[in-house]
């Protein structure tokens, strides 16, 4: 069986492609001639997600899967939610992203946040949709150099460390993306 993970990003690639069982091989955006920016313009990380699977299949007539992210925060009402990577601009730049989510919860004794990805399938004409959630704090300043994004400010419940300065192959176990696409694999293996 062939999938589309509907993302140029190769390290994602690998990382899934490695939990999959034989038989199931992953094409990359590039592999079936999708160089366009595909659109994300929906409310919601679900919708997002749900959009991007959805305009693979039905432009390119193959089963597909897409993911999205955001980290959301308890004490600003869900922010930066599925604005995450361009919380501070359209420069999506993680520094500048991380200095504005630091600002805004400069007065705020509640740092409570999480990751959450969904992942949408599409397979054979069914939608289905599997959420891994990591929950959280945001920290006072930039700890740890690993990593990306939001990384350095986040310590998942019950770490006195960052995303930034633990392993990959932790943040993978105990992290939102792995939660979600183990539940992908479990998925796939099971039909
Ligand atoms: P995407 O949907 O995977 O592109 O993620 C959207 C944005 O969320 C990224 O630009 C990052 O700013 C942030 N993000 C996603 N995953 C992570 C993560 O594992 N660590 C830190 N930031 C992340």
């Amino acid at each position: 069986m062939q999938l589309v993970f509907a993302t140029n990003n190769h390290n994602k690639i690998k990382e899934v492609q490695s939990m999959l069982p034989k038989g199931i091989s992953i094409l990359s955006l590039e592999d079936i001639g999708c160089f366009e920016d595909i659109p994300e313009t929906q409310p919601t990380i679900e919708g997002n997600a749900i959009q991007k699977a959805n305009y693979v299949t039905s432009k390119y007539g193959y089963d597909c899967f897409a993911d999205d992210t955001g980290l959301e925060v308890g004490s600003l009402d869900g922010a930066p939610g599925v604005y995450s990577a361009r919380y501070a601009g359209p420069q999506r730049d993680a520094n500048d992203n991380m200095n504005k989510l630091l600002e805004a919860l400069q007065n705020k004794s509640n740092r409570s946040a999480q990751f959450k990805t969904v992942v949408a399938l599409h397979l054979k004409g069914a939608l289905t949709l599997f959420t891994g959630i990591c929950p959280g704090e945001i920290t006072t300043e930039k700890q740890g150099e690993k990593g990306f994004g939001y990384d350095p400010i986040f310590k998942a419940q019950g770490y006195d460390q960052t995303f930034a300065e633990i392993t990959l192959e932790e943040k993978n176990t105990i992290g939102h993306r792995g939660k979600a696409v183990k539940q992908l694999v479990d998925f796939l293996k099971n039909r």
